[in-house]
């Protein structure tokens, strides 16, 4: 054969190579990104503005951090804490949007959601480098301060105030179920038509997989480092679209503490006490339509305890939950009974 021949076939079964595999292989845009204090993966299908849609969610996500971040001092969230016991601060819309959503679930869960907690969550520093156990004494005068019921919002002038000196807001528990469902509106604006979103366990998805299949989601196994198989999961929940969105006590606790006490305090705290909740719940997961829903709701859950918590659940349409306790049960809501696979077999359904 001479050298022609031999190149033209080579780059015809390249050819026929390349198309046989598209059609058999299903391409994921897959990209990241840090933001809102976690990391955030995208898993999107191949399409002509795919990778343009990625990129304007990345850029809305940031400036979602930028207007509600507790720790940017140009935040909004940031002037209406300066202002506390002051005056009245003016809002971007979606700022005033979530922090109303934040008073919604305040309301619907007697104040076990409550974003006035900051002045007691930052003496504990759980997030941060150096955190600690406070005094009775300080929490108690932190305490003082939180009170959701005294955010003022007034929607025509699209403020909020802070109606006492030392009040401060912080949005950790809702803004990344709010930027959840952000990506999922522009992703679908840019033609996506299935995709999976994680933004540090605030799992969102456009449709299922593009072959019609549900996304299958593991949820973390809160005893991980305990586990002498080290099994990733608890148990696997599927979504064709729906957010799933699980709180936690293992993410973020003080790990020195625990090793010294068996006592973990973590980043979700009881309103009521001060400290962080402590009810036999280790993790909460919500399915639910909208992120921003599933994201409030795990963190109250988390704070409400079993009981409580699946009642509410069970009440709200349209909402699912799972709750693990620290024995290894699980809790399931009514709608969830068949839905949920894959349990890990230290744990057991017990409802
Ligand atoms: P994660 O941020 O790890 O996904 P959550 O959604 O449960 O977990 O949010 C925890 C964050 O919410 C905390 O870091 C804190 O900023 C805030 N927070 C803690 N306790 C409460 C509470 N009872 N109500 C509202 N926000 C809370
Ligand atoms: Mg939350």
């Amino acid at each position: 054969m001479n050298n022609k021949i031999i190149a033209f076939l080579s780059i015809f079964f390249l050819i026929l190579n390349l198309t046989s595999c598209r059609k058999t292989r299903t391409e994921y845009l897959k990209d990241d990104l840090f933001a809102l204090d976690t990391y955030i993966t995208f898993s999107v299908i191949e399409g002509d503005r795919a990778k343009e849609g990625i990129d304007a969610t990345k850029k809305r996500i940031r400036e979602i951090e930028e207007r509600m971040s507790a720790h940017l001092p140009g935040s909004d969230i940031s002037k209406i804490n300066d202002n506390a016991g002051k005056q009245p601060v003016k809002v971007n819309p979606d700022t005033f949007f979530v922090i109303k959503k934040a008073l919604e679930y305040a309301e619907l869960t007697n104040g076990s959601f409550d974003i006035s907690l900051l002045p007691v969550s930052r003496l504990w520093n759980i997030n941060g480098e150096n955190p600690r156990v406070p005094s009775p004494e300080e929490i108690e005068k932190a305490l003082a301060v939180v009170d959701y019921k005294k955010i003022r919002l007034n929607e025509e002038e699209m403020t909020v105030f802070l109606e006492d000196e030392g009040m401060a807001i912080d949005l950790g528990g809702i803004a990344k179920g709010y930027a959840g469902d952000e990506t999922v509106r522009i992703l679908k604006e840019h033609g996506v038509t299935s995709g999976l979103v994680n933004l540090g366990g605030n799992i969102v998805a456009v449709n299922g997989k593009e072959d019609g299949s549900p996304w299958r989601i593991g949820i973390q196994n809160p005893r991980i480092d305990e586990d002498k198989n080290k099994r990733k999961h608890v148990a696997v929940l599927d979504t064709r679209g729906d957010a799933i969105v699980t709180s936690g006590d293992y993410e973020r606790y003080m790990v020195e503490h625990y090793e010294k006490t068996g006592e973990r305090y973590h980043h979700i705290f009881d309103p009521e006490t001060g400290y962080p909740a402590k009810n036999g719940v280790i993790s909460v997961s919500i399915i639910t339509k909208n992120a921003i829903d599933a994201d409030a709701l795990s963190t109250s859950l988390f704070v409400m305890g079993v009981e409580e918590g699946l009642k509410l659940a069970n009440e709200l349409e349209g909402v699912e939950a799972m709750i693990v306790a620290e024995d290894k049960s699980i809790y399931l809501s009514k709608g969830l009974k068949d839905a949920v696979s894959g349990i890990h077999p230290d744990y057991k359904v017990v409802n």
